[in-house]
């Protein structure tokens, strides 16, 4: 098949011609493809989005944030649990070495 330089051409303007009443459908079905997210402070794609209530009242958050949220949080309580740990472990450390009688032994 042969085709010409024209034809690329007249192909070419049919697919944006295309393109673009793709676009124009797809704003017509949803005017608000976006939402606000009051994290971010930018728009996310309305899939990504959770409705959050509060006494504020209603305000859309994405689910990526959120769940970022939730994993710091896990991580902190991880970390607060360990360090809880390491001081329970040293107080014991601690009140074993004071209660042990042989330092008292030379007195
Ligand atoms: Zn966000």
């Amino acid at each position: 098949m042969f085709v010409t330089a024209q034809t690329v051409h007249y192909g070419s303007a049919i697919l944006q011609l295309i393109h673009y009443l793709a676009q124009v459908l797809r704003m017509s079905i949803s005017m608000s493809p976006t939402l606000y997210c009051y994290h971010c402070r930018t728009y996310h794609a309305r899939d990504g989005m959770r409705l959050l209530v509060s006494k504020t009242g209603k305000r859309w958050r994405c689910i990526r944030s959120i769940e970022l949220a939730r994993r710091a949080i896990s991580e902190r309580e991880a970390f607060g649990r360990r360090v809880s740990a390491i001081n329970k472990a040293e107080v014991e450390e601690k009140t074993r070495k004071s209660s042990n009688p042989e330092r008292f032994a030379g007195k």
